[in-house]
């Protein structure tokens, strides 16, 4: 299939300085939590973008130099000559498809704690650093030895990334995450000397590192500036005023413009917090200030959206993290008219997740994102079966739908059962709560590849109970059969179940996505699983007009959620809405119009009036068939039923992100020789260097 013309310009070439980007698609840097310790398995992520079509590949942020670290994250590094091998197989990586290869120089200034070098931090002024953990270190104010220092180091990385092999290297100055942006607003620039006062001072670094880099990479390569357009920062940030001053002061000077806002957690805007494209507003009235290429991002997954945004002279390439990460292929879909083939982000940051928690990148709609090289597994492809072998998937929720897709794809036949009349499990009853709309997407793009699979029969409204499965006779059956909310208490705090009198009014999520509701009074909601269920469902009640109080042992409410960088906004939103939150207290007991809470401090107890309790704590896998099937084992044989496997939350309940790798992986792994005991991927290990004990 070919294009429809309407998107013809989306492939048109862009010059960007020396370079030429093959059409507007563009990676924009993005973190991945594999950095320096993985660099072979971020290569081959990178390069399955590039196959997948995007025109420019980037890296996520690279230290220049160890004065300006941040670990605990992993990122790339180029302190020194000895960090260029691994770069430049990224480089190498993403050549081999035909993209253009971008590298993102960073100096982590304020937001560098230095835990590992154990260097002192520098910044503009003498302030605290402002890294997401508020480390007790301070940052020393820079002197002109520094911002010597700065710029050479600065230099030479931009030497060493050509060295690498990068077409396009970047001058970092957004996501309140480097030293440049430090030095461009009053709200870290406390300076009197001629970096610091008027705009033109507090730019003057910036400036000097964009002419430096420039002198370095002559015609090898282009230089980028990535710039917040807008900031959400607090006293002192850069007025919308100063911005526009920056980019008109500093308009020729880089081969490409590169804007988003700060900080991270702006830019990254989940689907429940941010619709597509809502960046826009920021990026309206810049490009007229360049004649250089402008890229900006916004989720955009509608190939619609993006020809508006490039037609309406917002920005010259359409740039992507999130995009790109749930569908490394959007280009290719879109340039061989595969539009509804495309696997739209849902916007849940699972991906930032990985980086927060330092494990390689995941995500909730591309199972094989970031385990491109460490399992062999890809984006679109999947190797052939190596048997005839017949399979039974019990339960169309996102393990149930992603487990018989990739069966499927090998070639396998599959018969995927689903008690309810509708497919998706809990994205289908998830995606009907506040905010929660885009989710179904994970079900949606599933099942609209399902439809056009004859290897895979679904039948709906067909609960199995062991007596079914056996007569089926697949030799292997799947159970994706899912979890039900416990109603006991038990997640964290307590292990063991807690006092709850018969007459008490208590309620699950999952009865509130079953539509019961709550009857009189207040509501008290019990968050003990500290995702994003408890903060949604209080929102849910308070909505429509319950009186709510979140208790949570927590300090804060859906703390996980900082992973996902949601937190603040969370608490915000409830906060707004009225509904009270108690934080450090855990529920001890609950009567039938009352409550007993305990301090997790001080072990203090109380009582709260609560009519009816919501209990957001842990969840048991719906495994009865499990035990049903293990119970007539006997059985099997003569069904011809050889494996009965649980996966997905009817394994070990957990993310939705959790649940479609659970299927992928049983797909993949099917057929497959499996040492029980080895390491399950491939990892690098730190090269030894001589050492002579003492
Ligand atoms: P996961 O997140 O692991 O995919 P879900 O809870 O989303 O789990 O989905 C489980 C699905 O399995 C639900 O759609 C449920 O209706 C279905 N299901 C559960 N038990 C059975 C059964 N015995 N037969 C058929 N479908 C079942
Ligand atoms: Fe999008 Fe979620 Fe995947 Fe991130 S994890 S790319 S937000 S679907």
């Amino acid at each position: 299939m070919r294009r429809d013309p309407r998107y013809d310009v989306l492939f048109e070439p862009v010059r960007i300085g020396p370079v030429v980007a093959r059409n507007r698609f563009f990676q924009v840097p993005h973190c991945n939590g594999m950095g320096y310790r993985d660099p072979t398995a971020l290569a081959a992520m990178r390069a399955v973008k590039a196959e997948g079509g995007w025109a420019v590949v980037c890296t996520e942020e690279v230290e220049i130099h160890p004065s300006a670290e941040i670990t605990p994250f992993i990122e790339l590094r180029l302190w020194d000559d000895r960090d260029i091998p691994a770069v430049a197989r990224i480089a190498e990586a993403v050549h081999a498809h035909g993209a253009l290869a971008g590298i993102e120089l960073c100096d982590n200034g304020l937001n560098a704690p230095n835990h590992y070098s154990r260097m002192v931090p520098r910044g503009p002024s003498s302030l605290p650093i402002i890294t997401f953990t508020a480390d007790p270190v301070q940052a020393r104010a820079m002197d002109k030895q520094d911002i010597a220092d700065l710029r050479r180091r600065h230099r030479r990385a931009v030497r060493r990334a050509i060295e690498a092999g990068f077409d396009l290297v970047y001058v970092y100055a957004a996501h309140n995450l480097g030293i440049l942006e430090h030095f461009l607003s009053r709200r870290y620039n406390h300076r009197s000397d001629e970096y610091g006062g008027s705009l033109e001072n507090r730019v003057r670094l910036l400036r000097e590192v964009i002419e430096d880099a420039k002198e370095e990479a002559g015609d090898a390569a282009a230089i980028a500036v990535r710039l917040s357009v807008g900031q959400f920062l607090g006293e002192g940030e850069l007025t919308r005023e100063e911005v526009e001053g920056v980019v008109e002061m500093l308009a020729e000077l880089p081969d490409l413009w590169d804007f988003c806002l700060a900080g991270w957690e702006m830019d990254s805007r989940t689907s429940r917090f941010a619709e597509e494209g809502a960046q826009e507003e920021y990026l309206r009235g810049l490009r007229q200030r360049t004649t250089r290429p402008v890229v900006g991002v916004g989720r955009y997954t509608s190939p619609d959206a993006m020809v508006r945004l490039v037609r309406e002279g917002l920005v010259d390439c359409i740039g992507a993290a999130r995009p790109s990460i749930a569908d490394p292929f959007l280009p290719r879909k879109i340039e061989e008219g595969r539009i509804e083939e495309i696997r739209e982000c849902i916007g849940c940051n699972i991906c930032v997740s990985g980086d927060f928690t330092m494990a390689p990148i995941r995500c909730t709609q591309n199972a094989a994102m970031g385990e491109e090289w460490r399992r062999g597994w890809h984006p679109e492809r999947i190797r052939p079966k190596q048997s005839e072998a017949r399979v039974l998937v019990v339960g169309a929720g996102p393990a149930g739908l992603e487990c018989a897709l990739w069966l499927g794809r090998r070639g396998h036949s599959v018969t995927l059962a689903e008690a309810g009349r509708d497919l998706g499990g809990r994205v289908l009853r998830e995606s009907r709560l506040p905010g929660l709309s885009a989710w179904i997407r994970v079900r949606d793009w599933r099942e609209g590849r399902l439809a056009q699979m004859p290897e895979v029969e679904i039948f709906r409204e067909s609960r199995l109970e062991a007596g079914d499965v056996l007569e089926f006779g697949a030799a292997h059956v799947v159970l994706a059969t899912g979890s039900r909310w416990r109603r006991d208490g038990v997640a964290r705090f307590h292990t063991l179940p807690i006092p709850i009198e018969e007459a008490a009014g208590i309620l699950t999520p999952d009865d509130l996505m079953e539509g019961k509701r709550p009857e009189g009074g207040p509501v008290l909601l019990y968050d003990d699983d500290h995702f994003y269920m408890g903060g949604v469902l209080a929102e849910l009640l308070v909505r429509e007009g319950f009186q709510v109080a979140l208790v949570t042992p927590a300090n804060e409410v859906s703390s996980w959620t900082r992973n996902t960088l949601e937190q603040h906004a969370i608490q915000a939103r409830l906060l707004e809405l009225g509904v009270e939150l108690v934080t450090g207290r855990a529920v001890a007991a609950i009567a039938a119009e009352e409550v007993e809470l305990v301090c997790i401090h001080t072990g203090r107890r109380s009582r709260r009036e609560a009519a009816s309790v919501v209990l957001v704590t842990a969840r048991l896998p719906e495994d009865r068939l499990l035990r049903d099937l293990e119970a007539r084992q006997a059985e099997w044989a003569d069904r011809g039923v050889d494996t009965v496997t649980a996966i997905g939350d009817a394994e070990a309940p957990a993310t939705i992100a959790h649940a479609v790798y659970a299927g992928r992986r049983f797909a993949e792994e099917l057929g497959a020789r499996m040492d029980r005991d080895a390491v399950p991927f491939r990892r690098e290990l730190p090269e030894l260097l001589p050492w002579q004990p003492r």
